[in-house]
C-alpha cells in the first residue's frame, strides 16, 4: 500500500512513527510543512521537517517532541555570551544540520534534495518532501503587527492576539518535485494530527496541491489533533479560532473540505458524528492519543483500517 502524508511537527512526527512501523516504510511519502522555517544565526531551520527527519530516523527527543535526543547546548551559551538571540533554542547535534542544509542551499541545491541526502545519512527509509522548494512563510496577524510564525510561537510564547494568518509566497510556490505524483499515486492519504492552521495550512495554501487532493483517487483519512475542545499541544485552538472555525473535529472537517472523507476523533467526540457528516465527512470514533510508542503503532493501524473500510460507518 502507497500512502503519502501530510504532516507538520510533533503530532505528526508520532503518528508517522506508528505507520512507519505498521507498513514498509519504503512506501510512505511525507509531504511536510515548509511554512514555519526560519533563519537562525544565518542558518536555514526547518523545524517541521526536522521533527519528522529525526522521528523516522529514531534519534527524536521524544520528551520535547523537537530536537535530537542526546543533546547538549553548549554553542547556545557560547552565543547567548556573544549578545546573539537565543529564544530559539538550537542544540548542538541539530546545528549540525542545520549547517549543512545552509550551505547546500547556498551552494544551489533545492530544500528537496538536502532534505533527501539528511534522511539517507539518517537512514531514513521513508521518504520526506518538503511541500515545496520555494519560500512560503506563514506569518500571524496581529494588532500591534506582522510576526513570524517562530516569533510568534517560540519567542513570544503565543501570548499575541492573533487577528489573521497569511501564507506568504503561497500563491507562487509550487510542489516540490515528487509532491502531486505522490498524492496522485497513492492508495492512501493521511492526514496528520497536525495544526490544521500553521501545519497544514500552508501545504494547502499551494494550489497545485490542494488541487492534487481534491483529484485524489485514493481515500483520504485525517486524525483529529483536537480533542475535547482543545489541542493536545500548541495553539491549534486559538489559530482555529482566529479562521474563524470551530475548535472541534467539525472544524478539522472544515478545514480539509472538500476532498477529506475520514476523520478518526476521540471517542468522547463522537456526538459530533452528524455534523461531520453533514460536511462529506466519515467519523471514526477511536483512542487518538499517542503518548507512547505503543499507541502511535494502535492508532497508526486504525488509520489503516479506516482506509480499508473495515469500521462500520458512524
Ligand atoms: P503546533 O505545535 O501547533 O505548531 O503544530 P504541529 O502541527 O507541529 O503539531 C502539534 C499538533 O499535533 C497539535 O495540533 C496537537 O493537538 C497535535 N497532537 C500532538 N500530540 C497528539 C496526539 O497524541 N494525538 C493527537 N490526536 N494529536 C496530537
Amino acid at each position: 500500500m502507497r500512502v503519502a502524508a501530510l504532516a507538520g511537527g510533533t503530532g505528526a512526527a508520532k503518528l508517522l512513527r506508528g505507520l512507519a512501523a505498521a507498513l514498509d516504510a519504503s512506501a510512505l511519502t511525507v509531504v511536510v510543512n515548509t511554512g514555519d522555517d526560519a533563519e537562525v544565526w544565518g542558518l536555514r531551520v526547518s523545524p517541521d521537517l526536522d521533527s519528522v527527519m529525526y522521528a523516522l530516523a529514531g534519534v527524536l527527543d521524544t520528551g520535547r517532541g523537537w530536537g535530537r535526543a542526546d543533546e547538549t547546548f553548549r554553542c547556545l551559551s557560547a552565543m547567548a555570551v556573544y549578545g546573539a538571540p537565543t529564544w530559539f533554542t538550537l542544540g548542538d547535534r541539530d546545528l549540525a544540520t542545520h549547517l549543512v542544509r545552509t550551505r547546500a542551499l547556498r551552494d544551489g541545491q533545492s530544500l528537496s534534495a538536502i532534505t533527501a541526502q539528511l534522511c539517507r545519512t539518517l537512514g531514513v527509509a521513508a521518504r520526506l518532501l518538503p511541500m515545496s522548494d520555494d519560500a512560503v512563510r506563514t506569518t500571524i496577524r496581529t494588532p500591534e503587527g506582522r510576526l513570524g510564525f517562530q516569533e510568534y510561537f517560540v519567542r513570544d510564547k503565543c501570548q499575541a492576539e492573533v487577528v489573521g494568518i497569511d501564507y506568504d509566497g503561497a500563491d507562487r510556490a509550487r510542489p516540490a518535485p515528487g509532491v502531486v505524483e505522490a498524492i496522485r499515486e497513492a492508495d492512501l492519504v493521511v492526514v496528520c494530527p497536525s495544526n490544521p492552521v500553521t501545519s497544514v495550512g500552508p501545504i494547502i495554501a499551494v494550489r497545485a496541491i490542494a488541487d492534487a487532493l481534491a483529484a485524489a483517487r485514493a481515500p483520504v483519512v485525517g486524525v483529529s489533533p483536537i480533542v475535547g475542545g482543545a489541542a493536545v499541544s500548541g495553539p491549534a485552538g486559538a489559530l482555529m479560532r482566529a479562521r474563524g472555525l470551530p475548535v472541534s473535529p467539525v472544524g478539522i472537517a472544515h478545514a480539509y473540505a472538500p476532498w477529506l472523507q475520514t476523520l478518526l476523533v476521540a471517542r468522547d467526540d463522537a456526538a459530533c458524528a452528524p455534523e461531520l457528516a453533514a460536511l462529506g465527512v466519515r467519523a471514526v470514533p477511536t483512542d487518538v492519543m499517542m503518548p507512547d510508542a505503543e499507541r502511535e503503532r494502535a492508532l497508526a493501524r486504525a488509520v489503516l483500517d479506516a482506509a480499508r473500510a473495515r469500521l462500520p460507518l458512524q
